[in-house]
């Protein structure tokens, strides 16, 4: 029992697992802004403009404050940049904005160490700030890895003392793709490295007696980046290190939705539990679009705490550092080795009467001639059609869930499957031979329910919640399966209402997002209360398709199931060689039916390569009009001239075999 404890300690990441309190940070003093202790969950930003355009700068800045930016940072890479903050912030100060200014560091101590006296924060890159990328694996000793840390503290300290001397704070933010050479042939491209590679740096700070620290682990891998803050709060607390503020931010995640959702997965799935104190989103879209989003995603938890109260829980049961799915059998083509299954809810759709055409809007297609059904990639596994059943064949992938009320007066019964409610299925005297459904919530569930979920092999749990504290109650559903030895499929059901489709997306993303990177739920589904209110039949398929569309994005953007082409293209900044938003259009248009194809874009080459870590291939600006591109980490083409960048690029993803012809398009 001792020792089962001490092993659970290890996992703890965050002071409640059902209860939602916010981590309690030490407070933070940027330029009167505090952050951190209890003060806000604040919102921040970066600009795009070159940090030599003082006036673009300016206005920039000045258009992000109104959009809701507590702090804004800018990028000096190297000492002319830096020195031109003092114009950018005199500048602002004159017209009135007191915001906060953060000064983004890689690779230059110099720019640093001035910045650090102009600025009320910088931010280092551990991967970068004393350690020159070789892409390099060096087998170090214990002695010659001691020699490189008295290295970094030599050329670290001075930073340090100038912040103490100015009252400057700093951020040590960790990227997953820029993670030194040392680090990484020590603890290899993992959230332990991310972990350790701040703290080799934060031992020197808290050595010195500075504080003023704020830490940060973003990856544009949103398993990667969950797992590595849960790590690090877990390793401060392990290490006796004081409980640093947070900043959240996952790395280049893209644009419009695909952007909005991941970054709900990655940085919503950690606010769940209380971790962060500052957000930053990265959309490859202007900086003051990314102010509403982070706000949005902060907002819901102001009032989160007096929750409806969850089953206790002390310890994750599963390792939260690192992702394995949740093992389920599998029932018909749930669970098990299955991807997670998409449901789209037809309920209000349905009692319209559902026709042939309407099912454009998951994905699946009527031709009538050759007189067969055909599929997009985001074409939906199951409808749900409440007691108003579809009064057509059926195309062969899609399959039919209906209120077993209903479903028991059906004649076909074979290619139907029911959904019970609780006590329908106690007294049911027919049930599907192969697949059921059952509505449940944690609320429900007793020994009487556990023991029929663990003796009828067809069943299915369709879980939903109304706790507000939604996502730790279902979290708390499937521990108590995995504590019972019950291997049932959980389909994820969540229902919203009184929201328009930028929260939907961002909220959903968060709830469905956040246990799907645990490794759990076999399957989704979103409903939406308010489609009572579309009495035209089109807003009901434009709100299907966009449930669709929401569910199957947030199942690629929590990594569990890959269905179309993804972009890890950063948001830019003063370094950016092209035009990211119309770059990263260009090439989503050529590219963008390659499924489950990693395209990075990286507006510079000092830190795309890292920073698209993840990608299959990239697309990175190495000069004024030139493109370097990738495949992996590896350099394929150099310097080539931007306006063959995309055809170099296309011949490479085909040499690869990788490439497939754009088919038909299917979705007018
Ligand atoms: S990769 Fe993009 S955001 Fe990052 S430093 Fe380069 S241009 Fe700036």
């Amino acid at each position: 029992m001792q020792v089962t404890s001490e092993i659970e300690r290890f996992k703890k990441y965050c002071d409640s697992l059902v209860s939602y309190k916010r981590r309690k940070t030490i407070e933070v003093n940027i330029g009167g802004v505090k952050m951190g202790g209890d003060n806000p969950i604040r919102v921040q930003s970066m600009t795009t403009v070159d940090t030599m355009d003082t006036e673009g700068s300016v206005e920039q800045t000045i258009r992000m404050v109104e959009a809701g930016c507590e702090y804004v940072r800018i990028t000096a890479p190297s000492i002319k940049e830096a020195k031109n903050l003092e114009n950018i912030k005199n500048e602002l100060r004159k017209r009135g904005y007191n915001v906060p200014l953060i000064a983004d560091i890689h690779f230059t101590p110099n720019a640093a160490e001035l910045a650090a006296k102009i600025v009320e924060k910088v931010r280092v890159n551990p991967g970068n700030y004393a350690d020159k990328k070789k892409f390099e694996t060096i087998e170090y000793t214990d002695d010659t890895y001691q020699a490189e840390l008295d290295r970094i503290k030599e050329r670290f300290v001075p930073l340090v003392e100038i912040c103490k001397e100015h009252g400057t704070a700093m951020r040590i933010g960790t990227n997953h793709g820029s993670l030194s050479d040392r680090i990484l042939s020590r603890y290899g491209d993992t959230p332990l490295g991310m972990v350790e590679s701040a703290l080799e740096f934060l031992r020197i700070c808290e050595e010195m007696e500075y504080y003023n620290i704020v830490l940060s682990m973003k990856a544009s891998n949103t398993q990667v980046m969950v797992q590595a803050y849960r790590l690090l709060v877990q390793k401060l607390d392990e290490e006796g290190l004081k409980p640093y503020p947070l900043h959240l931010g996952v790395t280049e995640a893209g644009e419009a939705e695909d952007g909005r959702i991941k970054s709900a997965v990655g940085i919503g799935t950690l606010l769940e539990d209380g971790l962060g104190d500052t957000v930053r989103v990265s959309l490859t879209e202007e900086p003051e679009e990314e102010a509403p989003v982070a706000a949005a995603l902060i907002e819901r938890y102001e009032d989160r705490q007096g929750h409806n109260e969850i089953l206790p829980l002390e310890y994750p049961l599963q390792d939260p550092f690192g992702y394995s799915r949740r093992e389920t059998r599998e029932v018909l083509n749930i669970g098990g080795e299955n991807v997670p299954r998409v449901i789209a809810d037809l309920e209000f759709l349905a009692k319209k009467e559902i026709e042939i055409p309407d099912l454009k809007s998951i994905g699946h297609f009527y031709l009538p001639e050759p007189d067969k059904w055909t599929m997009n990639d985001l074409g939906a596994d199951f409808i749900y059609t409440g007691d108003n059943p579809v009064r057509f064949m059926l195309p062969n992938g899609l399959k039919e869930i209906v209120d077993f009320v209903r479903w028991s007066t059906l004649e076909d019964k074979n290619n139907k499957f029911p959904v019970f409610e609780i006590q329908d299925y106690h007294q049911a005297n027919v049930k599907h031979p192969k697949l059921n459904f059952l509505k449940l919530t944690l609320s429900d569930t007793d020994d009487t329910v556990l023991d029929l979920l663990r003796h009828d092999e067809t069943l299915v749990v369709l879980l939903s919640t109304s706790n507000k504290h939604g996502l730790a109650e279902q979290r708390r559903f499937i521990y108590l399966l995995i504590e019972n030895n019950i291997d049932t499929p959980v389909i994820l059901h969540r229902t919203y209402g009184d929201l328009n489709e930028d929260k939907l997306l961002l909220y959903s993303a968060t709830d469905i997002g956040g246990l799907l990177i645990d490794g759990f739920g076999d399957g989704a589904m979103i409903s939406n209360r308010d489609q009572v209110k579309h009495t035209e039949k089109d807003t009901l398929l434009n709100s299907v398709k966009f449930h669709n569309e929401t569910t199957f994005g947030i199942l690629q953007a929590a990594r569990t199931r890959m269905t179309k082409t993804e972009y890890i293209s950063c948001p830019s900044c003063g370094r950016t060689l092209f035009d990211l938003q119309e770059t990263t259009a260009m090439i989503r248009k050529r590219t963008d039916h390659l499924k489950g194809v990693k395209i990075g874009i990286m507006g510079c080459i000092v830190n795309g390569p890292g920073e698209m870590a993840d990608a299959d291939y990239g697309y990175v600006g190495s000069g004024k009009g030139k493109i370097t591109l990738y495949k992996g980490q590896e350099v394929m083409k150099r310097n080539i001239p931007s306006e063959h960048a995309l055809d170099e690029l296309i011949n490479i993803i085909k040499e690869d075999g990788q490439w497939t012809e754009p088919g038909q398009s299917l979705d007018n």
